[in-house]
Order: C-alpha cells, then structure tokens, then sequence
C-alpha cells in the first residue's frame, strides 16, 4: 500500500521557488496595490499595469500554467502536485492570477481542454493559455435557484445557422473583462431526462444582445460579478461547446477539479489565518499571561490546527483520486470532491473567525488581511454547490453505500481501513 506524501526532489525545488517568488516577488507589489505601510492604494490602470508586469515575470521564471499540460504551455502537474502549487500561490491573493490559474479562467481551460473542438482551441484556449485573454463562465440566473441548473430559464433557439439566446445571468464573475463567455442555456424544450436540457456556447465578447447591465456590489465590495442581460443574441452553430444537450454535463464536469482548486487555495488562506492566529496569541498580554497560555485560547488553535490538518488529507486523497481516473475510467472522484468542498469552506469560516477573534478590534479592522478574507471566504459555503445540496448527495452515496453493500464503507473514502 503506497502511502507517501514526500514531495519529490524536484517538486520540492519547485515548491521553494513558488513560495519565494510569492513572498519575494509578489507580496511586495500587493502590498503596493494595497496600499499597506505608507503607500496609498493602485487603482485603475496603473494596478493592473503592476500584476500585467509580475505576470510576465512568472512567466520568465517557469511558474506558468500550473494545471495545463505542456503541450499547452503549462507545467504538465497532476491534481496532487497541483494542490501544492494553489496552496503556495494563494498564500497571495494574486499569486493564482500571477500563475494563470485563477477561477474561472483555470476551470475554462480544462472545459475547452475537454470539449473543445480543435478550431475552437486554437480561437479560445490557446490565447487563454498564452494570458492574452480572459473569459467568464455563465451560468446562474436571478429567477431560478443556481443550484439546480435544471431550472435554467435562458434560452436558445435555432434559426438556420445560428442559434437565438434570450435570457439572465448573474453573478458573471470576470465578466467585465471577459474576451469570451462559456454561456449554458436551455436548448431542448423535451429532453429525455431533465439534465439534457441544456447546451452550452461560446460567445465572443463583447457582442450585440450581451448586455452588461452592473456589476453586482457584495460583501466584499463590487469586485467584477456582473448581471447579464441577453437580448436576440445570435451565434453561429459552430460556436456550440460539446454537444446538443450535453451543458449539463459539462457543468458537472467542470466543477470537480475547479472546486478541488478552490479548496486548495482556501488551504493557503485558512493557514495564513491559524499562522496569525498563533502570532497575535505570542505577543499579547492579558489578566497575568500571554494569549498562547490560556486554555480558551489554546482550543482555538487545536480546533483549527486539526480541521486544517483534516483539509489538507480530504484535499490530497480526493486530488489522487481525480489523478487516477485521468487512466483509469471506473475510478469516481465526485463523492471526495464534494466532501472536501464542504468541509475546507466551512473549516476556512470557522479559522478566519478565531483568528479575528483572537485579535479582537484589530483582527475586525481592516488593518489586518483578516477581514478581507473574512468578507471573501463568506461565498465559499454556498457557491459552486451549496452546503446543503453537498450533504444532500453525500448522504444518498452513504445509504447507496449502504443498501448495496450492508456497509456505509464505500463512501468514507472508500479507503483500506
Ligand atoms: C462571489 C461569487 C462568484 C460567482 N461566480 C459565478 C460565475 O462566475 N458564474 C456563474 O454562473 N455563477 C457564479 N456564482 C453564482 C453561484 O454559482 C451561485 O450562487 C450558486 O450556484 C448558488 O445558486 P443561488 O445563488 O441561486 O442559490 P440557490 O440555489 O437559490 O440556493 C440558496 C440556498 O438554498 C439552499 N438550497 C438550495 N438547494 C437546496 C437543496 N436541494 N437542499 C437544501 N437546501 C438547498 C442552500 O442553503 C443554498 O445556499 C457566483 C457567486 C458568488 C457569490
């Protein structure tokens, strides 16, 4: 049984020159960007000047492309080795986009990747790749809830070489600067079964009848998640990604590895948080003794100390999983996904709220990191899968499990003890 989490000489060399690239390279220039010590914060051009420059310097530096083969320009990394990559790049927030393997452009790539036809690769991905443009993935509608996208109400119909679309989407993230759209909408009127309902398209952007009508202002401010109007848009039935009612299936497709890469940077986020946590309690001084020597506050640090510890197992066996069913079909990873999902968003709320608990008003201004990745870490429990909706399906794998087998053991991981 080969149980090894060693990283290889040459991962590790890799892992060293990542995490000293994000500190050395990075950290500087977000703190510029920021406006952190005396510098007043970028905005505008002259930010995304800055992250343009540290991009091309990634580049020059090899670190590129993490998750793309290299056929493709990128690194040629499995899901294992990947997960320490995302969890060394996030450590910064523009480590992943540094790296090109930012949402949603990164859950595109292995869309396109996947479905594309080679036409389309050559017009999408390969500019993508190349970090020459940027793309949104469209799928969630304000009248229908976007945890079943059975309910998807945009629609599209067919007149001569072109397909119609009329409908509304929000919460486009990356909209705004989007080359292109991976739009998925409603195509058959009577599928066989409700998930082959729905096509997706790829449309160039920015088009006649793709109206962007706000971005949409959220907890954490009005940072590119736009809502969609969509008027008599036409597009030639070249621009259909995979087949007649096969968006459904692309969703889903898409989701398993792009939620994993979420949990891995949630990871580097969580850590940074238990890392603080740890410092504030060494340095504060309350009622005869530091933070770090009281029990309330140990527990704090134990609790979080096991959940992250737990996260990064749940994430390392569900990426081998995805790794192996890259050569081997019978192997399914969407029950470890889905578990890690859930459980690395929640564990990531729970450690940024004892950090900022254990900082007390500091750790609630926004002097610290902490309430930005507070605000940020909010949407992690319900976007790409809702809580509920997880443990709706893990629960059915669990009785599946057990009606099948006598045994709920298949779906704890399907593991050797
Ligand atoms: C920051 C951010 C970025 C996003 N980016 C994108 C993007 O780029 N593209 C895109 O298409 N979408 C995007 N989304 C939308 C996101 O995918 C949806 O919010 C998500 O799918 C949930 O859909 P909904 O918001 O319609 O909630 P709903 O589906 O209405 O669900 C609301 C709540 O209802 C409950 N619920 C739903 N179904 C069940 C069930 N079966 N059992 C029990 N409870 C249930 C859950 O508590 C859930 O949180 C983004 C969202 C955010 C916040």
């Amino acid at each position: 049984m080969a149980i090894d989490f060693t990283l290889s000489p040459e991962l590790e060399e890799l892992r060293i020159r990542i995490r000293a690239f994000v500190s050395d390279v990075i950290a500087p220039v977000e703190a510029e960007i920021e406006g952190h010590g005396d510098h007043e914060p970028l905005g505008g051009r002259d930010r995304i000047n800055k992250l343009i420059e540290l991009r091309k310097q990634a580049h020059a530096a090899g670190i590129w492309l993490p998750h793309m083969p290299e056929e493709w320009g990128g690194m040629g990394l499995g899901h294992v080795e990947l997960a320490m990559v995302q969890a060394e790049a996030a450590k910064s927030r523009y480590g992943p986009w540094v790296f090109n393997c930012q949402a949603p452009d990164e859950g595109n790539m292995h869309t396109l990747l996947h479905w594309a036809t080679d036409e389309q690769k050559e017009k999408y991905l390969k500019p993508l790749c190349e970090g020459r443009t940027w793309s949104c993935f469209a799928m969630t509608e304000p009248e229908v809830a976007g945890s079943d996208p059975t309910l998807i109400q945009t629609h599209a119909y067919e007149d001569g070489d072109e397909w119609v679309i009329n409908g509304h989407k929000w919460f486009i993230s990356n909209a705004r600067r989007a080359d292109f759209a991976i739009l998925v909408c409603r195509t058959e009127d009577d599928p066989d079964i409700p998930q082959a309902a729905n096509s997706a398209f790829i449309i160039d952007l920015p088009q006649e009848g793709w109206n962007d009508v706000r971005e949409v202002e959220t907890m954490h401010g009005g940072t590119g998640h736009s809502e969609i109007v969509i008027t008599d848009l036409r597009v030639h039935k070249d621009q259909m990604l995979g087949g007649r009612g096969q968006g459904h299936l692309l969703g889903q497709y898409r989701l398993g590895p792009a939620r994993l890469a979420h949990c891995m940077r949630w990871i580097a986020q969580a850590e940074t948080a238990l890392d603080m946590m740890v410092d504030r309690s060494l340095n504060r001084f309350s009622h005869g003794s530091l933070l770090a020597e009281k029990q309330g506050i140990q527990w704090m640090i134990a609790d979080s100390t096991m959940e992250l510890y737990q996260s990064k197992l749940m994430v390392l066996h569900a990426a081998s999983k995805i790794d192996a069913a890259a050569t081997d079909d019978s192997v399914d990873f969407k029950a470890e996904v889905s578990m890690a999902k859930h459980f690395v968003a929640n564990m990531l709320n729970r450690v940024i709220d004892r950090a900022i608990q254990v900082h007390g008003a500091l750790g609630y201004s926004t002097d610290t990191p902490l309430a930005h990745m507070y605000q940020h870490a909010r949407w992690a429990r319900f976007a790409d899968g809702a809580d509920e909706v997880h443990q709706m399906r893990i629960a059915q794998r669990t009785i599946n499990a057990y009606t099948d087998d006598g045994s709920t053991r298949r779906a704890t991981g399907d593991l050797p003890i």
